[in-house]
């Protein structure tokens, strides 16, 4: 029986072109490209690693968004992904972690049987490295967050990661099922080729609402989420820093301490 995938991907702003309007402290999307959230293209880029040793591996990717995260379905599709699954609904928008992982656990429950998960860490642009931790929590799966280095057994069940630390990492066994999710650090995203662009056309792609995936509506978009941003603001640039100048280093070290001391830091 083939080996399942589902793979986790956010469509993102480009956060090398995105400002912050300074009045508002809002994002300026307009005319910002849309891309692949980066450590999701490493979650991808370890199914894909897994599929070319065990080519009948089945990869799916999940991703919930606006219709145009279709161009990310495709993009998933066109570097080896099989299927692609598009979770689109007014009711899920607006959506805070909490709901969106209770989207994808319902859309993960309607794929049906599946083997091993992969998210990124981290969403570059809500940035809280929530979803995929909470998403095993619901589906009552094994997790490991921050894969640097994954390794599985040819019995297709037993798994080895390396997860990094603050101050070191950690070697940890666990079985499938389970959740993992990814750094920069696991590996380096494939480019699409001209020959998987042209392939993805024929792949499956579905689009399911909420109605499909029989979600609590309860438990998903904006009203149902329990997050409250109070306030968002980019943060004052602080002053020019001082630069202590001295003919030694002594005597560097002398004028730093007299100016601690004078601040009353020591
Ligand atoms: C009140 C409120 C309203 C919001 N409304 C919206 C909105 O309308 N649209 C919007 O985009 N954001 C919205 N957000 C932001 C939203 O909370 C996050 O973008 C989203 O829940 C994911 O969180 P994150 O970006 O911190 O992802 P992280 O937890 O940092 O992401 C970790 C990983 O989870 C997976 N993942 C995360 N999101 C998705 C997804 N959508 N599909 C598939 N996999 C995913 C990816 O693998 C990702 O690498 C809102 C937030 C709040 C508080």
């Amino acid at each position: 029986m083939a080996f399942k995938i589902i793979v986790c991907a956010k469509q993102v702003p480009d956060t090398n072109v995105i400002k912050i309007n300074p009045k508002t402290g809002t994002l300026i999307r307009d005319g910002v490209p849309s891309i692949l959230n980066h450590d999701d293209a490493n979650a991808l880029e370890e199914a894909l690693k897994i599929k070319d040793q065990y080519p009948d591996t089945h990869i799916t990717v999940i991703t919930m968004g606006p219709p145009q995260a279709k161009d990310l379905l495709m993009e998933c599709l066109a570097k080896g992904a099989d299927e692609g699954i598009l979770v689109s609904d007014r009711a899920v928008g607006g959506s805070d972690t909490w709901a969106t992982s209770n989207t994808l656990e319902a859309a993960v429950k309607k794929v049906g049987e599946f083997d091993l998960i992969f998210a990124g860490r981290q969403a570059i642009d809500g940035d809280t490295a929530q979803v995929g931790p909470q998403l095993a929590e619901k589906l009552d799966i094994p997790q490991v967050t921050y894969v640097e280095e994954f390794e599985i057994d040819k019995n297709m069940k037993d798994i080895t990661v390396k997860r990094q630390l603050e101050d070191g990492y950690e070697v940890i066994k666990l079985q499938t099922p389970c959740m993992l999710t990814t750094i920069k650090e696991l590996n380096s995203p494939r480019y699409m080729s001209m020959a998987g662009i042209f392939g993805a056309k024929n792949k499956e792609m579905k689009v399911w609402n909420a109605k499909d995936i029989e979600v609590d509506l309860t438990k998903v978009g904006l009203e149902a989420s329990p997050t409250n941003v109070f306030r968002s603001f980019t943060p004052a640039p602080k002053g020019k820093g001082v630069t202590i100048e001295g003919d030694t280093d002594n005597e560097v070290a002398k004028k730093l301490l007299i100016n601690l001391k004078g601040k009353h830091v020591i």
